[in-house]
Parts: structure tokens; C-alpha cells; sequence
């Protein structure tokens, strides 16, 4: 398995020189684009890792699917598809456009920026610092890493030129979509992004998804199987962006990608993926990670479809 993953990691990084790394965080803008590597976890607790899995980067969009997760076990399906759809969109991640035009204005799904930042709205506690440390210590367990934290740097940065959620965010608090302080959502959404992972802790989630929100070395059950599958297959309609129902096609894994290189994707009942790889295609996702989980569904023939 290690010397399949090393082929195809070193066959996939010639298409690092096709991309870009975002740069309109300005932080990610050092993330080297070369770097690519993966760390793959099956249930029989195996691992097998290649490239430049030891990479520390930001989750960024990633952790859209963690704040989904506490919102739903905090308020229940209905109140949280009654603020945001579920629906793709077919637009970019930071699309503002729909917002106005669709009637009642709700964000047409979670995994978009205006969809994500409602959702970290809905997230229970008494204060701003309060819900991101609920997040954070979630986080923690279903990755089973205990050292996750903030990357102070990156958070600022998106702090400061985070303009166009911000945007998004007073709109949808002009619609009553959003209730409370916006600069306090806003907050916890700039810290979820940038929570600092390796490939590992993200292959631990897929792990997790992939049993149906039960940890594999406790047998803990954390989330309900129920919305282990919510979560799953919205990464399957909106995880990869505008680019997902191309994704389902060529690669067919329930995945989300982060505009910080990261690619999370879960394999039903087999195992979690996690893959690093900063430079980005046209559409905000890893390039050399595409191509990689691409190669790796087609040999080991992954897809659930
Ligand atoms: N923090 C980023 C943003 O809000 C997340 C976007 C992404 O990873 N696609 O723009």
C-alpha cells in the first residue's frame, strides 16, 4: 500500500505546477506548492502515509463540516434546514449572488461560505469564546488529537481581509437569517478556518465519518449514524465546491476540500483519507490532491457508486 501511495504522490505532484495557492488570505499565500502527501486509515487500524504528511496547514472549509455537525446535535435537523438549504449551488464557494435572488433568503447549503457562517451561529454556548472552545474540543476528540489549536497568524490574517464574509454575514443579518452579533459569528468562523492539521487528523475524521460517527479505537459513538450520514452526503453534493459532480464522477468518495490544500474524504466502512496539497486549482480545490484521490479510487476502486 505505501509504495502504491508513493507512486501516486510523486505521479501527482507534476500537477502541482498547474495550480495556485490562495492568496487572498494572505497568510496562506507561504504554504509551499510543491508539497503534497497522504495519510490513509482504514478500520483494521492501519496507516499508511507518503509525501509530505507531516505538514502542518489550515483546515479552512474543512471545518464546515465539524461546526454542521455540533449544530445539528445542538438544534435538531429541522431548525438547522429551516436557516440554510440543501441544495449545491453550482457557484463559487464565496458566491454572495444567491443570497438576493432566491426567496426566502436563506444560503442554499452548509458547505458555502454564507451556509457555514449561519451555521456557526447556531452553535450553543453562552459566548462567542465559549461555542469555538465547544468546537474546539469536538474537534480535538473526533480527531483524537488533543494539540489542535488556532494558528494565530492565519486567523488574523483572515480576520483582517475577511471582507466579502463579512458582507455575506451583515446581509444575512439585515434578512434575520442571522441572529446576534455578526462580528462574534464571524469570530468562531475565522477561527474554525483556521484550526492547524496534518493529514493524519483529517483521515481520523474520515475514519470517524466513515463508522458512523463512532471513534475507532474507543467503539465510542459521538454523533448519531444518522447525521454521520447528513454530513457525508453533503460532501458527496457540495464538498468539493462547484467542482463536486465532477468529483462523484471521477473519484466517487464523499470528500471536503479547504482552500488551505486539505482534502478530507471518507470512505464508507473502509477508511478516512486525509491529503495535503496547497496548490490550488480554478476551483479553490488541491490540485495534485484531485488527481491524487483520483489514481487512489480508481486502484483500490473506492468509489461508492
Ligand atoms: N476561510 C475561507 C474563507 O472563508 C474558507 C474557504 C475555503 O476553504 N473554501 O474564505
Amino acid at each position: 500500500m505505501e509504495s502504491l501511495l508513493n507512486r501516486l504522490v510523486e505521479k501527482n505532484r507534476e500537477l502541482t505546477h498547474k495550480g495556485n495557492v490562495a492568496t487572498y488570505i494572505p497568510m496562506l499565500g507561504r504554504a509551499n506548492p510543491r508539497e503534497l502527501g497522504i495519510c490513509v486509515l482504514d478500520i483494521g487500524d492501519n496507516k499508511y502515509v507518503a509525501g509530505d504528511y507531516k505538514q502542518k496547514f489550515t483546515i479552512q472549509s474543512i471545518s464546515k463540516i465539524i461546526s454542521l455537525m455540533i449544530a445539528l446535535s445542538d438544534n435538531g435537523e429541522e431548525k438547522v434546514f429551516n436557516k440554510v438549504g440543501m441544495e449545491p449551488t453550482g457557484d463559487p464557494f464565496n458566491s454572495i449572488i444567491k443570497l438576493e435572488t432566491v426567496y426566502p433568503s436563506k444560503p442554499l447549503n452548509p458547505m458555502i461560505n454564507a451556509g457555514a457562517i449561519v451555521i456557526s451561529s447556531m452553535i450553543k454556548g453562552k459566548d462567542s469564546n465559549e461555542k469555538f472552545h465547544r468546537l474546539l474540543e469536538f474537534i480535538r476528540e473526533i480527531s483524537g488529537n488533543n494539540s489542535l489549536n488556532v494558528d494565530n497568524e492565519v486567523y488574523l490574517s483572515e480576520k483582517k481581509t475577511g471582507d466579502r464574509n463579512r458582507a455575506m454575514a451583515y446581509f444575512m443579518k439585515s434578512q434575520g437569517v442571522i441572529e446576534g452579533d455578526v462580528e462574534e459569528v464571524l469570530d468562531i468562523y475565522f477561527k474554525q478556518c483556521s484550526i492547524k492539521v496534518d493529514c493524519e487528523d483529517i483521515a481520523n475524521i474520515g475514519l470517524f465519518l466513515a463508522n458512523e460517527g463512532m471513534l475507532n479505537k474507543s467503539n465510542k459513538q459521538i454523533i448519531s449514524p444518522h447525521i454521520a450520514r447528513i454530513i457525508k452526503t453533503f460532501m458527496v453534493t457540495c464538498g468539493m465546491y462547484d467542482e463536486s459532480g465532477e468529483f462523484a464522477i471521477k473519484v466517487g468518495i464523499p470528500a471536503k476540500s479547504g482552500v488551505g490544500g486539505g482534502i478530507l474524504a471518507s470512505v464508507p466502512y473502509r477508511m478516512g483519507i486525509g491529503i495535503y496539497g496547497p496548490s490550488l486549482n480554478k476551483k479553490g480545490n488541491s490540485i495534485g490532491g484531485y488527481g491524487l484521490i483520483k489514481d487512489l479510487s480508481t486502484e483500490l476502486d473506492l468509489s461508492i457508486f
